[in-house]
């Protein structure tokens, strides 16, 4: 058994990795789990990347209130941590006069909240602003703070500072059972092996009812996977007049199907919401892409299925918390608590939309928490808050690139052509503090696989450079973890041990 944590973070999704981050300023011992392989593998990798204004929430609630104060952070941790944030504002959309009314209740809701520069336009401004959308709306709510963020990258980005300043990590390790004495906790049983500590995070996303659960808190409230599917278009074919977002007037059901940008270039399309039956559901269903399209094609009718490239589905971690209106189902709460029937544990649960957005401010709250708990959290005068970002090649000006290429030449080889990711930024990101040792993780990264071949180009390259990086043969590379392998056996007999990478990519 190890010596003793002050806080043992279960989960590495957005809400653990910035709870770590932000935890990093102080002098505690952190250790930081997941039970996959990389952070950043569950609700946080499937999701619509907004970071949402804040007027969609009922005034009062944590989700509110973390919403609201996480977009007055946002700019400036994208700043320190080198990830990238468009604040370019989004529309909701009305097309008759219930939705109108609608679209003033949400305005009211907003006003409430405090998310500044909301302004209801009419469908002139609308179409004069987003040409491309239905001809027939008539009214839209304009909210100037709604923008794009980019979930993937911000949560290896959080997890990188937060190790930069002293957090440990531990990926394959899954939170199994508590360590208790009497009332108190005292450490977490995993999958490798027990951990003492004093304080308990519970940031497990899908599964924070089961590690509740565990320690007898709140047996009542059950997490529901609520699916949301997406299509993903092609930049070359599709583009929005303006880089922007665009929501349908919401339903009982949420949110609804919208259209937006990404920061990577492409228009986006989804998500539905449906509940499944298991937590590890991600299918993407014929029904749910028509559900989608349906949505998608009557906010912007110039929207074709010609252009799809890719389709995806993540799982929201809907919750049965309380609410002020339980009426609307897709407004249950997060919880962000420390239960009185239990010593030691911060609890976070049903962490839906929008989580990602808040999750800067719900790391703020665990602080809160921990410091109204009676902990004295002092600053670390070495604490560093800037995590400085490896270079993206495509984003380089040519003088820069060749500046690059003359240290060190594999940033030359082009990987990826779809998305013009080099080989020496996927050297890079498998020698990071946090080593990206999958397909899935560089995909994360770097973006390779994205574009509109899917990863038919790079692959196998992919897979020569991670055996040859991790020193392994290419069977036992996997695509996100155990049990993916690409390659099962050799089908040919020739020699592979004297092929490099550079053999297995064509001159140009
Ligand atoms: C379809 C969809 C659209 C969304 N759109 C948006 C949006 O546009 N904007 C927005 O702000 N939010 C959005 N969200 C919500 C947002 O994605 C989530 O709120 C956020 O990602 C939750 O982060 P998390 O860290 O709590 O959960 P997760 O990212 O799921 O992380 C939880 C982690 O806990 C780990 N874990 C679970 N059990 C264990 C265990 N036993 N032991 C160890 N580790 C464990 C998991 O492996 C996982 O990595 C959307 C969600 C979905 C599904």
């Amino acid at each position: 058994m190890t010596s003793t944590y002050d806080v043992i973070i279960i989960g590495a999704g957005i809400v653990g990795a910035m709870t770590a981050r932000f935890l990093s300023q102080f002098r505690l011992r952190v250790l930081l789990i997941d039970k996959d392989s990389d952070v950043g593998m569950g609700a946080s990798s499937a999701n619509s990347a907004l970071v949402h204004a804040g007027y969609d929430a009922l005034p009062g609630t944590h989700k509110a209130l973390t919403n609201l104060r996480a977009v007055e952070m946002w700019p400036r941790l994208s700043q320190d941590l080198g990830i990238p944030y468009d604040r370019c504002g989004d529309y909701v959309v009305a097309v008759n006069d219930e939705e109108l009314a609608a679209l003033q209740d949400l305005y009211q809701r907003g006003l409430a909240n405090g998310v500044p520069g909301i302004a209801l336009i009419s469908g002139e401004a609308m179409r004069q602003r987003e040409p491309l959308i239905r001809p027939d709306a008539i009214g839209a709510l304009w909210a100037p703070t709604g923008g794009m963020g980019d979930p993937f990258a911000a949560t290896v980005a959080a997890a990188e500072n937060a190790v930069m300043n002293g957090v440990e990590l531990q990926l394959n390790t899954a939170f199994e059972s508590f360590m208790m004495e009497g009332g108190t906790i005292t450490g977490v049983r995993t999958s490798r092996g027990d951990f003492p500590c004093r304080w308990v995070v519970n940031a497990a996303g899908l599964y924070a009812d089961d590690v509740m659960h565990a320690a007898g808190v709140r047996p009542e409230f059950h997490i529901r996977p609520r699916r949301g599917e997406y299509v993903i278009l092609d930049k070359a074919d599709f583009q929005l007049t303006q880089p922007t977002i665009l929501f349908p007037t919401p339903t009982e059901k949420g949110k609804g199907i919208l259209v937006a940008s990404t920061l990577h270039g492409n228009v986006i399309v989804g998500p539905n919401a449906n509940f499944v039956d298991s937590k590890e559901n991600k299918d993407v269903t014929r029904e749910g892409i028509q559900e989608i399209w349906s949505g998608g094609s009557k906010l912007v009718p110039a929207i074709s299925r010609r252009h799809i490239i890719a389709e995806f589905a993540g799982l929201r971690a809907t919750g049965n918390a309380p609410t002020p209106n339980p009426e609307i189902d897709y407004n249950q709460d997060f919880i962000i608590e420390i239960p009185d029937s239990v010593k030691g544990l911060v609890n976070l649960g049903g962490i839906e939309s929008p989580g990602f957005t808040a999750a800067p401010a719900i790391a703020e709250r665990v602080i809160e928490l921990l410091r109204g708990a009676g902990e004295h959290l002092e600053k670390k005068a070495d604490w560093n808050p800037v995590r400085t970002p490896r270079p993206v090649f495509r984003h380089l000006d040519r003088d820069e690139q060749a500046a690059l290429i003359a240290d060190d030449p594999a940033y030359g080889r082009i990987i990826c052509r779809c998305e013009n990711v080099t080989e020496g930024e996927i050297r890079a990101e498998i020698h990071a503090s946090i080593p990206a040792v999958t397909y899935d993780a560089l995909k994360r990264r770097t973006w390779l696989g994205t574009g509109r071949c899917q990863g038919g180009f790079d692959m196998p390259r992919v897979v020569a450079i991670l055996a040859e990086e991790l020193g392994v043969a290419p069977e036992a590379v996997t695509k996100k973890g155990q049990g993916s392998q690409f390659l099962f056996r050799r089908t040919k007999d020739v020699a592979h041990d004297h092929l490099s990478v550079e053999d297995l990519i064509p001159t140009m």
